[in-house]
């Protein structure tokens, strides 16, 4: 398509929180990528990510201003929701970004794009974009199966005709007999009904909006893909797995934050260990353990006898000296000794780590990004989830793709309490992803899957020829 596209002009307004940012900054690489030209807006203080994540590609960014503190209630600084984590701070966050309305229209009057591709978290979008008579895509970053989940179950409410939480219920309308608890659907903070407006107008939005970019690619759900598009009538685009516009390592090396490890010294770790045998362990951007919970993590990882690389997302980069005071007496110095752990306390480059030959399973909290992007490295996971829709990609990655095992949580724990999950549920979790034949059958499938989501964004594949789609409908003037 390469030059005809040159005069396509959109507009990407991702959400302020890492695990929106990233995928739609990779989005946006896509279509650079493609020929498109591609301007992010966003807030001054997540400049910094979004130029690392952007790194040599051809995008431009627009800054708006974030509400003031005394617009917001909420301190200096804070303009990313992992600064606003907790329950009052997080409502005061969402109740700001509606303020940004004024300022992205700004913008649109100023830039004229062609089309105005906003998160699911700005309801408000489609009317902006119809302002200046432009179409507005929503992007969840997410993968059709959660996106499906969350239709039925909303139009469906199956949570409403059982009797208690922990109740199973068979998701309405949906292949596949997905079986929930209203324990594992997202639970709203309920003193304040910000949150549950916002869902309703995002879905109101949504279905008065252009349509939907889905980041996942046919082959790894083709059953959803169809369900969403054919059954639910959405119209819906699948461009990913977006994570894939990082071809060499210093490009997955620079997705979202600084790391906390020097790359090379990681690489170089990885290098020392056997293909396969290296479970890397990750939740996510946001989520904070409990001591206790670290504690089970640290002693089931040893005990599971695999070399790992943990990433902790507590305090900051390790002083000299200093002793964590949550892992088990004499834990550093051992696998100091055995050069069997790396603990990286704060950012690791995610897909770089994963992608290392090195690396043969994911502990994962099951975000979306993170789920594709072990997908993408071909690695069986053992599922954790804990909040949003994390219960249903675990679901996904368990019962349909089959190259999961799940710690057996059934709870949605919020931002940290709950039950911590014991030392020998994660070994023997561990165990089954990594060793023996079951193992061995989960890795060859999740490799297959790895090898279908790069065919399928090299040309001719399935997510590069929906993007043609999605060029020519945007081209066409019925819209
Ligand atoms: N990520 C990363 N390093 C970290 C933590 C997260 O690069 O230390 C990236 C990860 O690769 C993914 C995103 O941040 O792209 C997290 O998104 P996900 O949907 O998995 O989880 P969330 O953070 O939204 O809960």
């Amino acid at each position: 398509m390469g030059n005809e596209n040159r005069e396509l002009h959109i507009i990407f307004f991702p959400f302020l929180a890492n695990g929106h940012i990233i995928p739609c900054v990779d989005l946006a690489r896509v279509f650079a990528a493609r020929g498109i030209r591609a301007t992010i807006v966003t807030t001054h203080l997540n400049v910094p990510y979004i130029s690392r994540t952007i790194g040599k590609a051809n995008i431009n960014i627009r800054t708006i201003k974030f509400p003031s503190t005394e617009d917001s209630g909420l301190p200096e600084g804070c303009e990313n929701t992992e600064s606003a984590l907790a329950p009052d701070k997080f409502i005061k966050f969402m109740k700001a970004t509606l303020l940004l309305r004024d300022p992205l229209e700004h913008v649109l009057q100023e830039e004229q794009p062609h089309c105005l591709v906003a998160d699911m978290f700005f309801p408000w979008a489609t009317d902006s974009a119809a302002k200046f008579g432009i179409p507005r895509i929503v992007f969840h970053g997410l993968g059709y199966f959660p996106l499906c989940v969350l239709a039925c179950t909303r139009q469906y409410k199956p949570q409403d005709k059982v009797s208690s939480y922990t109740e199973p219920f068979v998701v309405p309308n949906l292949p596949g007999e997905i079986t929930l608890t209203k324990m594992q659907l997202p639970q709203l903070p309920q003193h304040d009904k910000v949150f549950t407006q916002l869902l309703e107008e995002s879905n109101e939005s949504e279905l008065k909006s252009f349509g939907v970019i889905v980041n996942s690619f046919y082959e790894l759900e083709p059953v959803y893909a169809d369900h969403y598009r054919n059954e639910l009538g959405r119209r819906a685009w699948h461009l990913g797995p977006v994570s894939l516009c990082s071809r060499d390592t210093e490009e997955k090396s620079r997705r979202g934050r600084e790391a906390a490890i020097d790359e090379n010294e990681c690489l170089k770790w990885l290098q020392s260990k056997e293909p396969n045998s290296v479970v890397y362990v990750c939740f996510g951007s946001m989520m904070v353990f409990s001591d206790a919970q670290l504690k089970e993590i640290a002693m089931g990882l040893e005990a599971s006898g695999k070399p790992f690389i943990w990433v902790v997302k507590k305090g900051g980069a390790k002083s000299e000296g200093e002793k964590l005071e949550w892992l088990p007496e004499g834990f550093e110095e051992r696998m100091g000794e055995s050069n069997k752990g790396l603990i990286i306390r704060g950012w690791a480059p995610q897909v770089m780590i994963l992608d290392h030959g090195a690396v043969g399973g994911f502990v994962t909290h099951c975000g979306w990004n993170s789920t594709l992007e072990g997908v993408c490295a071909g690695v069986p996971m053992v599922t954790w989830p804990m909040y949003g829709e994390q219960f249903y990609n675990a679901n996904f990655l368990t019962d349909i793709v089959k190259i999961g095992v799940g710690v057996g949580v059934q709870t949605w724990i919020g931002m940290g309490g709950g039950e911590p999950v014991k030392k020998e549920v994660i070994e023997k979790a561990v165990r089954r992803i990594m060793v023996g034949q079951e193992a061995e059958e989960m890795r060859n499938r999740a490799k297959d899957l790895s090898q279908m989501a790069k065919r399928a964004v090299d040309e001719g594949g399935s997510s590069h020829n929906d993007f043609n789609s999605l060029i020519e409908d945007l081209r066409s003037p019925a819209h």
